[in-house]
């Protein structure tokens, strides 16, 4: 058995190593003596990788105008893997930064072929949850993509001057009419907060997930080709790994027997974790004498995500596993014990903003 102990999860950190040569994604590493305050999503590891965060930092930590924009496609019901941008753009608004969430609905109709009322409806109930799981709705500023004023039509129209299908091709290997409309609207979603009409952030910064990485590539050669015409800066980034379905996989709304839904019923949720895949092993007497494998454990996933955010609570239950001192059953009950708190601490605020219409009123809802 070994004694060599790693809770912060570097374990699954190889396979997106290959982002950092491939791409020029650099290691997160290198920006955490920068952050004014230490998120465990950081020290964790669970952002892996940026681009020119060190730099935006550096514009904040000498009080620059700066701002954040991320957004989501509401092709589905909202489920764990959101809350991690969730948790990210709250503590980033902590930092005191403005915060843009876009919605990208003209996306979801695009490539997913959803319809616009189904489109909608997703859109409403994810802007719910963000504010739900504590982003401050008078400080944060939602759109939706269909529904924006005419400066952020326009930067789309001007990009589609300035990039080639070829290159369209290499970033994203197809060039659909519907893909380039949805790319080049990214880019200005990413951009538009650049020009005066909306604020004149020169400093923005995009977390998501690892793969909308082709999205900031797209974006940042556009504002380097309108670095003259419009005064547009490259944004910077970072990257989040993803949190894993309960059969392993990426967490999807489209799967959802084994991703948890925030609005999951507490025996569903029950029902999800029982069965997750975990790091055990066939017997409880193997375990007991070989250790789990917490690495290949979506339960200690879910622990290190969100369920333990104290590292020395994390590292004990990391040991505990590798010693065999516990056996899978006890560990996804205690597991559950505390998703089931936050759920439920969660929904009840989810139901307060829908009986107060508060995101219906705070926010511009597309007529179709
Ligand atoms: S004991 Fe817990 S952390 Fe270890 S493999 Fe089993 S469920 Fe995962």
């Amino acid at each position: 058995m070994s004694t060599i102990l790693d809770p912060w999860g570097h374990f699954a950190i190889e396979k997106y190593e290959k982002l950092f040569k491939q791409f020029g994604i650099q290691p997160i590493d290198t920006v955490l003596d920068k952050l004014p305050i230490k998120h465990h999503f950081f020290t964790r590891r669970i952002v892996f990788g940026h681009r020119d965060f060190d730099k935006w930092l550096d514009a904040l930590n000498r009080g620059e105008k700066v701002a954040v924009l991320t957004g989501f496609m509401p092709s589905g019901h909202t489920h764990l893997g959101h809350l991690m941008v969730f948790e990210e753009l709250k503590y980033l608004q902590s930092l005191g930064v403005h915060v843009k969430i876009v919605v990208a609905d003209a996306e979801a109709y695009a490539v997913r072929k959803l319809g616009r009322r189904k489109v909608i409806e997703y859109g409403l109930e994810y802007i719910r949850h963000a504010i739900a799981w504590g982003l401050d709705p008078t400080k944060t500023d939602f759109y939706f993509q269909t529904n924006n004023t005419t400066p952020y039509y326009r930067l789309i129209q001007m990009f589609s001057r300035k990039i080639t299908k070829a290159e369209f091709e290499a970033i994203y290997g197809e060039a659909s009419p519907g893909k380039i409309v949805a790319a080049l609207t990214q880019a200005s979603d990413i951009l538009h907060m650049q020009l005066k009409a909306y604020g004149g952030y020169k400093h923005i910064l995009v977390p998501v997930g690892a793969d909308q990485d082709p999205h900031l590539r797209l974006t940042r050669d556009l504002a380097d080709r309108f670095a003259q015409e419009l005064g547009l800066r490259r944004p910077a980034s970072f990257y989040h790994k993803f949190i894993r379905g309960l059969d392993g996989n990426k967490m999807s709304s489209s799967k959802s027997d084994f991703a948890i839904l925030l609005l999951d019923k507490p025996e569903v949720i029950k029902k999800k974790v029982m069965m997750a895949l975990t790091g055990g092993r066939p017997t409880a007497e193997e375990q007991r004498l070989l250790g789990g494998e917490p690495e290949k454990c979506t339960i200690y996933e879910l622990y290190t995500y969100f369920l333990l955010r104290n590292d020395e609570e994390l590292k004990k239950q990391y040991e505990r596993c590798r010693r065999g001192e516990i056996l899978c059953g006890r560990c996804k009950k205690n597991a559950l014990k505390l998703l089931l708190e936050l759920i439920k601490v969660h929904q009840e605020k989810y139901r307060e903003l829908l009986e107060s219409q508060i995101v219906e009123k705070h926010v511009n809802i597309p007529d179709f």
